[in-house]
């Protein structure tokens, strides 16, 4: 892992000063070692200090805290899991699906509920989430995913229609809605940070800058080396994400792929009164390849999606991609038509996990001295938050509520080998592309 200055990752790793803690150096030994500094880990040494205030934890990150996806993401606290609620009936039948949505229903509570207990100032607001239609196909496909949600016997999800969307923010492109107002928006550079500052004060060792080089099982437990050390811990938690990619035991279970997003200049009055939106809804739309957008607190407008970036090998550095880039801009102004001229101060993008299935798993590694957690694909930032605690109970031996929703230590069809992984990777995305430009025009 080579060191990169987090500050050029994202606009909002620039939102908050931040001094990163020092490497690990010499040997330790602890209880639980959590190896990634993202939501997942940060949120499973929390849970597991929680649970047991006894127990030594250390955390071991390669960059800094929210150096990953934890810390460039569009920052939606969203119930979304996996693609669509129908695509996840389809897959795992209508009775997971409802399992999976009230999980993250749960999710979404848990962390909105942990940023007011721990206090993590996040500029975090509940605004409620808006899927909005953007062509009478995807109109037909969102009022579908309403219904079944009222199926599945959901509640706190309705359909908006087109003039009511009008009344909230003023898009020319924007049809009908889902609307689903638990959801909130936050900045989660600050969120990550904020998580830093309250796990180093229930006692977890946090060391930044300390890749993790060699992951090896040992009659105890397990040995962590990093170039300055070692920890040395009964059990070991791999929150590594997308970046699972590079440790070979995981490598099959996930893929990496690149979300990006662009960032305008804070927006005037005369501006923001001219597109409405002064509730400040998170947004997305139906595509496959989704747009997201939404208002940062300066009243800049963030829009990302679009497309996806894929890698080959074991390249880990598809940040940037100006076809995108550019792509997102332009959809900037086509969907806000009222604001041309506005300008553009930041791009960045970042890996996301994706499974064959692209829907979460997590469970033990091999024995219960490992615990892994993949395939948040680009909807993590409540799932990583409830996900700490499930696997905080896998890590204490708890059987839980949570240890038994059925994607835990669940059969993923494993990715195959590249180059047929990136063959197929890319057909898949081929696939999706060509549905939505079917659909834009439907
Ligand atoms: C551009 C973008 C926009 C997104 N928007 C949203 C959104 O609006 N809403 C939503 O719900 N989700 C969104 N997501 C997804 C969400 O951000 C992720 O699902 C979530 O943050 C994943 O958290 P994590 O802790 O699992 O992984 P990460 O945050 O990626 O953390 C993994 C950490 O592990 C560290 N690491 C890896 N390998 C090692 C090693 N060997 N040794 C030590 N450390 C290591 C990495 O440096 C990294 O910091 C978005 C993602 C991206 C990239």
């Amino acid at each position: 892992m080579k060191k990169e200055d987090f500050r050029e990752k994202s606009y909002w790793l620039t939102t908050r000063p931040y001094s990163p803690f020092p490497a690990l150096s010499g040997d330790k030994t602890v209880d639980v070692a959590v190896v990634g500094g993202g939501f997942t880990g940060l949120s499973t040494a929390y849970h597991l200090k929680k649970a047991d205030p006894a127990l030594s934890v250390a955390l071991l990150e390669g960059q800094v805290i929210g150096f990953g996806a934890s810390g460039r993401n569009g920052g939606f606290n969203m119930t979304l899991f996996g693609l669509t609620l129908s695509v996840t009936a389809l897959r795992f039948g209508r009775a997971r699906a409802r399992e999976a949505h009230l999980y993250m229903e749960r999710a979404v509570d848990t962390l909105r509920d942990l940023v007011a207990l721990e206090k993590i100032s996040c500029d975090y607001e509940h605004p409620g989430f808006l899927r909005v239609a953007t062509s009478r196909s995807y109109e037909k496909r969102i009022r579908h995913e309403v219904e079944l949600a009222h199926k599945l016997g959901l509640s706190g999800i309705s359909w908006m229609e087109a003039d009511r969307v009008q009344e909230e923010v003023k898009s020319p492109v924007f049809g009908g809605a889902w609307w689903e107002p638990r959801c909130g928006i936050l900045n989660p550079a600050k969120l990550s940070f904020g998580w830093r500052d309250v796990i180093s004060n229930l006692g977890v060792a946090v060391y930044e800058q300390s890749p993790v080089i060699s992951i090896q099982k040992t009659p105890g437990g397990v040995r962590l080396s990093t170039p300055g050390g070692s920890v040395t811990a009964k059990k070991a938690v791999l929150a590594t994400n997308a970046y699972s990619h590079l440790i070979p035991a995981l490598r099959t279970k996930q893929t990496p792929v690149w979300t990006r997003i662009v960032l305008t200049e804070p927006l005037s009055p005369e501006r923001m009164a001219a597109i409405g939106w002064q509730n400040r809804q998170g947004i997305e739309d139906a595509r496959n390849l989704v747009h997201y957008f939404r208002l940062t607190a300066d009243n800049r407008i963030l829009m990302g999606g679009r497309d996806v970036g894929l890698s080959t090998g074991l390249d880990m550095d598809k940040d940037n991609d100006p076809v995108t880039f550019e792509g997102l801009e332009n959809d900037v102004r086509q969907v806000f038509p009222q604001i041309s001229g506005v300008r553009f101060t930041h791009r960045w993008g970042g890996p996301v996990s994706v499974t064959t299935d692209m829907a979460p798993a997590l469970g033990f590694l091999g024995d219960e001295r490992l615990v892994y957690s993949v395939g948040c694909v680009g909807h993590g930032v409540s799932l990583t938050h409830l996900n700490g605690r499930t696997v905080s109970d896998l890590v204490l031996g708890r059987k839980s509520d949570l240890t038994s929703v059925f994607f835990v230590n669940r059969k993923v069809l494993p990715w195959p080998p590249d180059p047929v992984r990136f063959v197929a990777a890319k057909a898949i995305l081929a696939a999706m592309r060509l549905d939505d430009r079917v659909r834009d025009r439907m």
